[in-house]
C-alpha cells in the first residue's frame, strides 16, 4: 500500500541545534553545551539566557545570519528519505520554521537534492491540520509540543525522535525511535 509520509525538517532531517547553539554561543559569548540542551526552550534553567535573548537571537539567526541555508544533514536522512521513495512512498516535509525560512529552506533542499522537495509545507504553529489535509500515514516529529499536538486530530502512526527536551512526553501513543536506522526499521523498509 502507497503511504504519505510526513517528516518534520529540524531535529529530524537536519541538526538545527547544533549550529544554532553556536550561533548564540558567539553572539552572546556563552558555553552552551550540546548536553545541556535538555529543554525545548533552551533559556529554562539557565542564568546566562533570557527568553527575549532567545528569541531575538533565534530569528536573527534565521533573518540576518541565514541559519536555514546551511544546517548540517543528520546522520542517514537521505538513505532512509531514498527507502521510502524506493518503496513507492510520497513524502511531505511539514515544518514550523519561520516564514522567513522559506527561501533558505527550498535552497537547502534542493542542494541536497531531497526526494519531494517540491511537497515543503510551513505548518504556522499546527501541524495537525495538514497531516489531516494531506491524509498522512506516517508522521516524524522532536518537538514535544507538536507530537502532543498531532495526536489529537489524526490517525496517522506518529513516531517521536528521541531527544532530552522530548523524553518527559507521554508516549502511549507513539513510536521512540532514536536514528533513521530505527525508523526504517520499525516501517519495514529495509527492502
Ligand atoms: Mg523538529
Amino acid at each position: 500500500m502507497k503511504k504519505r509520509y510526513g517528516i518534520d525538517l529540524d531535529g529530524v532531517c537536519f541538526d538545527f541545534t547544533n549550529s544554532f547553539r553556536q550561533w548564540l554561543n558567539d553572539k552572546l559569548s556563552i558555553d552552551i553545551g550540546q548536553e545541556e540542551v535538555t529543554s525545548y526552550y533552551w533559556y529554562e534553567g539557565r542564568d546566562d539566557l533570557s527568553k527575549k535573548e532567545f528569541f531575538e537571537e533565534f530569528d536573527k539567526f534565521g533573518i540576518e545570519g541565514h541559519g536555514y541555508r546551511h544546517l548540517d544533514v543528520l546522520p542517514g536522512t537521505k538513505d532512509a528519505l531514498q527507502k521510502i521513495v524506493d518503496a513507492g512512498h510520497d513524502i511531505y516535509y511539514i515544518t514550523n520554521r519561520p516564514l522567513y525560512a522559506r527561501q533558505d529552506t527550498i535552497d537547502c533542499l534542493e542542494e541536497h537534492e531531497f526526494p519531494f522537495r517540491e511537497n515543503l509545507h510551513f505548518a504556522k504553529g499546527a501541524k495537525g491540520p495538514l497531516i489531516k489535509k494531506f491524509a498522512v500515514d506516517v508522521f516524524i516529529d522532536d518537538s514535544p509540543r507538536t507530537l502532543v499536538e498531532v495526536t489529537v486530530d489524526t490517525r496517522a502512526t506518529i513516531y517521536c525522535r528521541n531527544y532530552p527536551f522530548n523524553s518527559h512526553i507521554d508516549d502511549t501513543w507513539l513510536t521512540r525511535v532514536d536514528s533513521w536506522d530505527e525508523f526504517i526499521k520499525a516501517e519495514g523498509l529495509n527492502g
